[in-house]
């Protein structure tokens, strides 16, 4: 089995042109003595709108790696795939985010369930657990109801394993996600799905479960800071307790989705790792895409025509276009200006509506939001995207690699 590193960073690149300016951000860290495996990330959902083939984004890892001389590990990681799309990703990628989210709530057979209750026993009452000040209570009610919830996917997740494993060995990091379901998962639901995956036999190293709170794309954190850390610092408990006791491989860890720039939990995040001593891999995705546009405004010119163009035809779409999005975004139609108003925008008002800085009064978040989902409009661009992608790479680059290091990296791990 391929191995995970302790700390790394997924970063998505909708239109493959950002890795060397992304990779350069890990080249910054490691020169701050943060050291971070890069994993290019990119779901069948982005390679479906973009109309990309995975084997794309091994070729712009490759050619980032070798341009910039990169000696350390680095993956591509199939992110949101399931049985019914992961066959074009086998040759492309050596991590897997095995998502089995859509078959919560599926049943198992009654004599399964029956199996991993029996199994359980040993761990009802209040379980002592390295770490944690307080017992976990597990009850034969919840583990009936988390078996009744998770069971089928976990063995789900089992199937997929092994079919990935049937076609390209088992040189490859397993993911398992269950973050884009309806209701955050407890400590103790964590816990148990571990378990069910080991009995399946699933070698996991990242385990992506839904935080407590709204993770919305390329915006920030809403929710009750708190109890997102108390949440965290459980789960990380758990983790560690899941490897000890079931076997599971001692490089797992806790994979955030993050959905980009959840800026106000990254020092939550920075600081409980700190106190575990523990790994995380953490996703970001379209906070790159959002730094092109931002590039291309502030280059001006054609540049900021089509960021004005692709706010236009995003603003004209917008049920398409936020549609698949729909439970990751909060866009209130009221708050967005009018493509005449942008229209009327030069290369500064731009910037500064769409850049994430909290700090100004000039953010806007629904626009960021709405600009996030719209990357179809440029792929429907076509060479004239692309194009202005080339003339425009310095100032694109300097835009993808600082917001990867200042706003994401520096608070995660420094
Ligand atoms: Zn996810």
């Amino acid at each position: 089995m391929k191995k995970i590193e302790k700390f790394s960073f997924g970063m998505g690149d909708r239109f493959a042109h950002q890795g060397k300016a992304q990779l350069q951000a890990i080249l910054d860290a490691r020169a701050r003595g943060i050291e971070l495996a890069p994993v290019w990330n990119k779901s069948n959902r982005e390679h479906t709108i973009v109309k990309s083939e995975p084997i794309s984004v091994r070729r712009e890892a490759e050619a980032a790696v070798a341009a910039l001389g990169w000696k350390g590990p680095w993956h591509v990681d199939a992110d949101h795939i399931s049985l019914s799309n992961v066959d074009r990703f086998i040759e492309a990628s050596d991590f897997y985010t095995i998502d089995v989210a859509d078959f919560t709530g599926k049943a198992a057979e009654p004599v399964e369930i029956a199996a991993f209750v029996k199994a359980v026993e040993k761990f009802l009452g209040p379980l002592a657990i390295p770490g944690l000040t307080q017992p976990l209570q597990i009850d034969r009610a919840t583990v009936e109801k988390t078996a009744a919830k998770f069971l089928w996917s976990m063995q789900e997740a089992g199937r997929i394993h092994r079919h990935i494993a049937k076609l390209k060995g088992n040189e490859f990091i397993a993911e398992v996600s269950v973050d884009e379901t309806d209701q955050p998962q407890t400590p103790v639901e964590l816990l148990l799905i571990l378990f069910m995956l080991a009995r399946e036999k699933v070698p996991v190293q990242t385990i992506a479960p839904k935080f407590t709170g709204r993770f919305n794309k390329g915006v920030d954190y809403v929710g009750d800071l708190a109890k997102f850390e108390k949440e965290f610092d459980e789960d990380l408990c758990v983790v560690r307790f899941a490897v000890a006791e079931f076997g599971l491989p001692d490089t797992l860890k806790l994979s955030v989705h993050s959905g980009s720039d959840k800026f106000s939990l990254y020092k939550i995040i920075n600081r409980l790792l700190k106190k575990h001593n523990a790994g995380a891999h953490v996703k970001t995705a379209g906070t790159t895409w959002l730094e092109e546009v931002i590039g291309l405004a502030e280059a001006g010119g054609e540049g900021l025509a089509i960021a004005k163009d692709i706010y236009a035809g995003a603003h004209g779409r917008f049920d398409e276009l936020v549609k698949p999005y729909a439970t990751v975004v909060d866009i209130t139609p009221g708050k967005l200006p009018s493509p005449a108003e942008v229209n009327a925008w030069n290369s500064d008002d731009f910037c500064a509506a769409l850049r994430h800085d909290l700090a100004s009064p000039r953010y806007n978040l629904h626009f960021r939001q709405l600009v996030h989902v719209s990357f179809k409009i440029a792929a429907e661009m076509g060479a004239r995207y692309i194009s202005a992608l080339q003339a425009n790479e310095a100032i694109i680059a300097r835009n993808v690699t600082g917001n990867l290091f200042d706003r994401h990296i520096l608070p995660l791990f420094a």
